[in-house]
């Protein structure tokens, strides 16, 4: 590929409403361009990424013995009624009507569509198990689409669908899937957290999530140092405390804070740390008053542990700080449980902490030297607060780290809830009909194309593993307009990589070294190879590692056979057995 016939619209700044980085330099590195609202155009080079994901998941699905289809994007209505969702699925589906007035939707999701070719084509229990999989264009109508192709409106998704006699054969599929998903992530070199999604509950997850860890994301994963344990933070019990509380060492007194509201105000006024400060907040109570909670300055309000606590109003609400004032005379900022006319509820950790500080409950006044048990009475107390990094991980050993995190893919054991709403039945081995039993495996693989520059990026731009990058190298000329002996050492050698079946961009643009450097460390390619007439004088090329410091100098004569072991694809790992065996060919089936 030549870069002077290349559609390369680098960018020197990025569009000022990417917030990420993934977002920013694509846009930067002309890889994707907004049409509108989460709906992108994929230019030549971000095509080539995208399809070397998409090759790397289509090889890893066919590698466990599914089979690749396409159902269409437009949805009838009708199937969707079936299923109960044409009511359900809230604004997120695109609905429309054709020119005879019928409804349809642009499919956000491909369980109705596949039901029911599952009913038609699936109806004896020698077709199981099957498991079908398409890579295709997905719409929904966010109500936040950002980040880019993080949160596109129009993305692109492989979803994967299963089909079995029982839930052991369901079971077997999902393992594998969910190896698979493991296998796929691994090739794009993607730090990953596997996380079932009902965590806690014993018994067979139904659901697993897979999420990349992203400065970015949108959610958060707690996961364990010591083994596999990962969950959404939002699920994780946090550790009881390790002592009791110690005994009281200062006296009670009022302190005036005039100005300090937050946390970080307070502590900062008081020379306390933050989680010696109490911070009082108030919500709702399951009858008509009000409950405070308390919580250390430090931790953070877990609402899912809240609103399951007997005494809050389910689904949390806080209140709001004229209801606050009505109820206790003071405004949020300055509350505390000190004489507070509010039932208490404290986290674990707030109710071990001696000599704390909280608010008065007076405008512009805090308590400080305040102890439970000898200020206040000992307070009823619940795990309130989410986890945070260095907790003792509820399973397995180890200690917590808590990191923002993206789902990239999502595998969900679905049993009969479409086949049995959609009457998809197939006959048993005893000729009795059945509901099919159902899975089914979602993974982003636009999403998947950030996600990877989430994680794979510095200052001077993108830097692609080699699994997915546009193109493996970029030779890169230095003025090689002004030289025909370099343009022809050049242009043999852009032959002899081709030759060798490398996937090499030549830079052939009349532009300075200075501009060629900065395109190719934007864009990404891993290997570089660099030539000039002084090298040239010597034989000798320059050769580098996008991402790795140094360069490193190489006889011109080698350098293509180099770059060849330098990107020697290592042998793949063994191919597992198929997810089940095959049935045997049956003698005048339906096959
Ligand atoms: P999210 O919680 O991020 O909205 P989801 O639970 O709605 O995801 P699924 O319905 O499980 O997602 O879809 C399967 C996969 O499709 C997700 O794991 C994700 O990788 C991808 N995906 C979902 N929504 C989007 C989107 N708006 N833009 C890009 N990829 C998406
Ligand atoms: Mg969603």
């Amino acid at each position: 590929m030549r870069a002077s016939r290349l559609l390369l619209a680098t960018l020197r700044e990025p569009p000022a409403e990417a917030e990420t980085a993934s977002h920013r330099l694509l846009m930067r590195a002309g890889m994707i361009r907004q049409l509108a609202a989460g709906i992108y155009t994929w230019l030549p080079l971000g095509w080539r990424v995208l399809k070397k994901i998409e090759g790397i998941v289509r090889a890893e699905m066919d590698r466990i013995g599914c089979q690749e289809i396409l159902m269409p994007g437009v949805q009838p209505a009708e199937l969707w009624r079936e299923s109960g969702r044409w009511e359900e699925y809230g604004p997120e589906l695109l609905r429309f009507q054709d020119r005879h007035s019928r409804d349809f939707c642009l499919g956000p999701t491909h369980e109705e569509v596949v039901t029911d070719l599952a009913r038609r084509e699936l109806r004896s229990y020698k077709r199981l198990p099957l498991v079908l999989y398409q890579i295709q264009t997905k719409f929904r109508d966010e109500v936040r689409p950002r980040f880019g192709i993080l949160r596109g409106r129009e993305f692109l998704m492989k979803d994967a669908y299963s089909f079995h006699l029982d839930e052991d054969s369901l079971d077997r599929t999902y393992a594998r899937m969910r190896e698979s998903y493991g296998r796929i992530l691994d090739r794009l070199g993607m730090e990953y957290r596997v996380v079932a999604a009902d965590s806690g509950n014993i018994g067979g997850a139904l659901s697993h999530e897979f999420h990349v860890l992203v400065r970015s994301g949108e959610d958060r994963v707690a996961f364990s140092d010591g083994g596999d344990y990962a969950a959404n933070v939002e699920l994780v019990a946090a550790p009881a405390p390790a002592g009791g509380r110690p005994p009281p060492g200062e006296d009670k007194r009022a302190v005036e804070t005039p100005g300090c509201r937050t946390i970080a105000e307070v502590s900062r006024h008081l020379g306390l740390p933050p989680e010696r400060c109490l911070k009082t907040l108030v919500v709702k109570g399951a009858g008509d008053g009000l409950l405070a909670l308390i919580l250390r300055g430090d931790h953070e309000l877990n609402r899912l542990k809240a609103e399951r606590c007997p005494g809050a109003a389910s689904p949390l609400r806080f209140a709001t700080a004229e209801e606050i004032r009505a109820a206790t005379g003071c405004m949020p900022g300055s509350l505390g449980p000190a004489g507070l006319a509010l039932p208490l509820l404290a986290d674990r950790e707030a109710a071990v902490v001696a000599d704390f500080a909280c608010g008065a409950n007076r405008e512009g006044a805090h308590f400080v030297g305040v102890n439970w048990g000898r200020d206040l009475p000992a307070p009823e107390t619940a795990d309130l607060r989410n986890v945070v990094d260095g907790d003792a991980s509820p399973q397995g050993g180890g200690r917590l780290r808590v990191s923002p995190s993206m789902e990239v893919g999502h595998i969900f054991k679905l049993g009969d809830k479409y086949s049995a709403a959609m009457n998809a039945v197939c006959l048993n081995r005893e000729g009795k009909a059945q509901p099919l039993v159902m899975g089914c495996y979602g993974m982003g693989v636009s999403r998947l194309v950030a996600a990877v520059v989430e994680q794979h990026h510095d200052e001077a731009g993108i830097v692609w593993p080699v699994s997915v990058a546009p193109c493996a190298l970029i030779l890169i000329p230095i003025h090689m307009h002004r030289s025909r002996r370099l343009q022809r050492a050049v242009e043999g050698l852009y032959r002899e990589l081709l030759a060798l079946g490398i996937d090499v961009l030549l830079d052939d643009r009349r532009e300075r070294p200075g501009v060629m450097y900065r395109d190719a460390e934007l864009i990404g390619i891993p290997h570089w190879l660099v030539l000039g007439d002084s090298g040239l004088d010597r034989e000798r090329i320059e050769y580098r590692r996008r991402g790795r410091p140094g360069t490193r100098e190489l006889p011109l004569a080698e350098a293509a056979e180099f770059c060849k072991r330098q990107l020697a694809v290592p042998r793949a790992a063994p191919v597992p057995e198929e997810a089940e065996a095959a049935p045997p060919p049956q003698p005048g089936g339906d096959t």
